[in-house]
C-alpha cells in the first residue's frame, strides 16, 4: 500500500495530470491480449495517430450539456449497443444518422428546446460482459467483447483477444466520423428534408395517431418559411460522438494535451461514459475519466444509493461544473418510480448540477420465449414515462434520452404500433449484443416523448 501511495503521489505531481494512476488501481472488464508484441505495437501506433475529435468541439459540447443541465436543452443519444466493423457501411451509418435527425426534429418541436444530437457511434466497439465465457453445444470459448477485442464468430481464432483490433477500431471510427461530419454539414440534415422523411412515417396507417403532431410540425416549418427563416443555416447541425470508455489502454493512447488549454482531452470521442459494471468509485475507470476534460456520463442502475451518486460527483465533478457530469439512469420500468426520486432529491440537495438522462433499455432486457435477448417497447416507454413523472414531481429537469437504436428495419425489440413479434427475430435479428429499437420504433418513441415534453 505504502508503495502505491508514493508512486501515485509522485505521478500526480508530474505534468502528466496523473493519467497513468489508473494502471495501479483495481480494473475489471479488460481483455487478455494473446500477443504482447502486437499489443505494444498497437498502442504505440494509436498514440501517434491524429486525434479523432478536436478539443474545441469537446468544450462546445460541455457548454451544450451545461444548458441541458439547466433545463435549456435536451440530449438525444442513440446508436448500436455494439458497433461492428462490418456494419460501418455508408448505408447503415446514413440510416442511423437520418433516424437520429428525424427523432431530434420531433423532440425539438415537443420540447420547444434545442436538442443536442449525439451518436453511440464512431467508437462503440468494446463491450462489458457478465461472463468471461460462452458455451454453445458443449463448446466453451471466450465471450464476445466487441469488435475492438475479438470477433463474433464462434471459433477459437475469432474469439481470441487480438490487440490489432484496437487500431482497426480507431480507423473505423475515423471513417464513420468522417461520414457523419459530411452528412451533418453537407445538406443531408436540412430541416425541410428531415421533416419530409417524418411525413413518410406518419403516412403509415399504424402511425395515424401521430399525424396531428406531424401536422403541427408541418405548420411550424411553413410558418418559419413564410417568415423568411434562414433555412441555409438549418442545413447544418452539430452532431457529437460518444461511446463507453471501457478499454482504458485505448482511451489513454488517444488522450492528448490540448495546446490551447494545456489540459488533457480524450480525443477518441466528444463524450465518454462509464458503464454500470465499471463505476467502482475506487477503480481505474473512475480515476482515469476524472482526469480528462471531456464531459463524462455514468450509468446508474437500480442498486445505486444516494451516497454512491454523491461520491461519484465528488470524484468526477469536484468543481460542480454544469455540463461536466451526466447521470444516465437505467433502473428498469418496475423500479424507476420507486428508486429514482430519492437519488434525484439527494443529489439536488447537495447543490450539484448534473444532467439527468434516461436509458430505458438496459433495465428492461428479457429473453423471448423463443430464446432471443429482447425488450418490450411498452416497458421501454413505461420507463421513459416514469422518468418524466419523477422529475416533474420533484421540479427537476428530465434532460435527455439514451437509446439503443438503428436506422434499419430489424426485428429485435417486441411491440410498437406496427408490432414486431418474436417470429420476426428468426429473419431480422442482427444485433451482436443488445436488442435495438428499429427505425419505426425509434420514431414512434420520439413522437411519444415529444407528446410528454409538450405537456
Ligand atoms: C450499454 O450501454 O450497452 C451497457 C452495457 O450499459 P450498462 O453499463 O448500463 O449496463
Ligand atoms: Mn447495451
Amino acid at each position: 500500500m505504502t508503495e502505491t501511495t508514493v508512486t501515485s503521489a509522485s505521478r500526480s505531481a508530474a505534468p502528466d495530470h496523473g493519467l497513468d494512476i489508473w494502471r495501479e488501481l483495481a480494473i475489471s472488464q479488460q481483455p487478455s491480449w494473446q500477443d504482447s508484441t502486437v499489443h505494444r505495437s498497437s498502442l504505440d501506433e494509436l498514440s501517434t495517430l491524429p486525434p479523432l475529435v478536436f478539443a474545441g468541439e469537446v468544450d462546445v459540447l460541455r457548454e451544450r450539456l451545461a444548458a441541458a443541465a439547466q433545463g435549456k436543452a435536451f440530449l438525444l443519444q442513440g446508436g448500436d449497443c455494439a458497433e461492428t466493423f462490418e456494419g460501418a457501411t455508408a448505408d447503415r451509418i446514413s440510416a442511423r444518422v437520418k433516424t437520429i435527425l428525424q427523432m431530434a426534429v420531433v423532440l425539438t418541436y415537443g420540447a420547444s428546446l434545442p436538442v443536442i444530437k449525439m451518436g453511440r457511434m464512431a467508437g462503440q466497439f468494446a463491450k462489458p460482459r457478465s461472463s468471461n465465457d460462452e458455451t454453445r453445444e458443449g463448446v466453451t470459448l471466450p465471450a464476445y467483447r466487441g469488435d475492438m477485442v475479438n470477433g463474433y464468430d464462434f471459433t477459437p481464432e475469432s474469439r481470441g483477444h487480438d490487440a490489432s483490433r484496437m487500431v482497426r477500431a480507431y480507423h473505423t471510427s475515423a471513417s464513420t466520423l468522417n461520414l457523419i461530419r459530411a452528412f451533418t454539414q453537407g445538406g443531408f440534415a436540412d430541416l425541410r428534408l428531415v421533416h419530409h422523411w417524418n411525413k413518410g412515417f406518419t403516412a403509415n396507417p399504424a402511425h395515424s395517431r401521430y399525424e396531428s403532431l406531424a401536422r403541427e410540425i408541418d405548420r411550424a416549418v411553413r410558418f418559419m418559411e413564410a417568415c423568411g427563416a434562414d433555412f441555409d443555416a438549418l442545413t447544418r447541425v452539430e452532431f457529437f460522438a460518444s461511446h463507453e470508455a471501457l478499454l482504458l489502454e485505448y482511451e489513454r493512447a488517444l488522450t492528448r494535451t490540448d495546446s490551447r488549454t494545456g489540459l488533457p482531452y480524450d480525443t477518441s470521442a466528444h463524450f465518454l461514459w462509464i458503464g454500470e459494471r465499471t463505476r467502482d468509485i475506487d477503480g481505474a475507470h473512475i480515476d482515469f475519466l476524472s482526469r480528462v476534460r471531456n464531459p463524462i456520463g455514468v450509468k446508474l442502475g437500480p442498486g445505486t444509493s444516494p451516497d454512491d451518486a454523491l461520491a461519484l460527483i465528488d470524484k468526477l465533478d469536484p468543481n460542480r461544473e454544469p455540463g461536466r457530469l451526466t447521470f444516465i439512469t437505467r433502473m428498469g420500468a418496475k423500479n424507476i418510480r420507486e428508486k429514482l426520486p430519492n437519488l434525484v432529491s439527494k443529489v439536488t440537495d447537495s447543490g450539484a448540477k448534473v444532467l439527468w438522462v434516461t436509458d430505458p433499455m438496459h433495465g428492461n432486457t428479457v429473453t423471448s420465449p423463443n430464446g432471443y435477448k429482447t425488450r418490450n417497447f411498452d416497458d421501454v416507454m413505461d420507463e421513459v414515462r416514469g422518468f418524466f413523472e419523477v422529475h416533474n414531481e420533484l421540479g427537476t429537469f428530465p434532460g435527455g434520452l439514451h437509446v439503443e437504436m438503428t436506422g434499419d428495419d430489424v426485428a429485435e425489440c417486441l411491440g410498437g404500433a406496427d408490432p414486431i413479434d418474436q417470429e420476426a427475430f428468426l429473419d431480422r435479428y442482427e444485433s451482436v449484443c443488445d436488442p435495438r429499437l428499429n427505425h419505426m420504433q425509434s420514431l414512434e418513441m420520439a413522437f411519444l416523448v415529444a407528446g410528454a415534453l409538450s405537456r
